[in-house]
């Protein structure tokens, strides 16, 4: 299997290739495939599985044939439980962006920096990466909406609830439209996770590593 068969474009491939990915991990394989087919999904996959290519490329692609945003709307946003994981989330996905055919603009936000620099930078972000409360904090100023989100990821659920960020998330899920793709990845299962997977996650595709 290569990452051309999973159906991802040329300019994807390419930075791949530049990456060094020489063939998709099995986490990739089936979440690439069940994230183009605009399916929810379930990932039990710790870091260093590879998770963060498995949705990174996929909603890149699916954002190719959709128009940039102009208003302070973002389509694309990813929960993570920390500063480390936004900023690295962001890295991957500028690194699969640089050969695209149009600029799609990604943005990590979180807390314990100020806000201001983060609120001018907003504009036109088409994938925000955001920790809970300070993803919250930008709604309440009216920096960011997210009312016309149309795909949820929340990486590391697990940990995001274990940092005692539920209600943020049960905030933020109230604020979605209903009508959207859910994306789940937790390198643990237990009763918390269970609860917010149902909550989340409509008729998802399991994978598991
Ligand atoms: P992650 O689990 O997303 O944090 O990824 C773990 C590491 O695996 C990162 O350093 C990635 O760059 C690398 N990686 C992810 N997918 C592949 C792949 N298909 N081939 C080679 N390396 C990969």
């Amino acid at each position: 299997m290569n990452f051309s068969e999973l159906g991802l474009s040329k300019e994807l491939i390419t930075a791949t290739e530049r990456a060094k990915y020489e063939s998709p991990y099995p986490i990739q394989v089936a979440a690439i495939s069940a994230i183009l087919q605009q399916k929810d999904l379930l990932g039990l996959a710790p870091t260093g599985s590879g998770k963060t290519a498995a949705y990174v490329l996929p909603i890149l692609q699916r954002l190719l044939s959709k128009n940039a945003p102009t208003e302070r709307f973002v389509p694309v946003l990813v929960i993570v439980p920390t500063r480390e994981l936004a900023v690295q989330v962001a890295e991957v996905t500028e690194n699969f962006s640089r050969f695209l055919p149009r600029t799609i603009k990604s943005m990590a936000v979180f807390g314990g920096v100020s806000i201001n620099p983060q609120m001018m930078k907003l504009h036109g972000v088409e994938i925000l990466i955001a920790t809970p409360g300070r993803l919250i904090d930008l709604i309440g100023r009216k920096a960011v909406g997210i009312s016309r989100i149309h795909t949820l990821v929340l990486d590391e659920a697990d940990k995001v609830l274990n940092m005692g960020f539920r209600e943020e998330v049960e905030h933020i899920l109230e604020m979605l439209p209903a009508k959207r793709q859910n994306i789940l990845f937790s390198a643990t299962m237990d009763e918390e996770v269970e609860v917010l997977t149902k909550k989340l996650l409509k008729d998802p595709v399991k994978v598991q590593v």
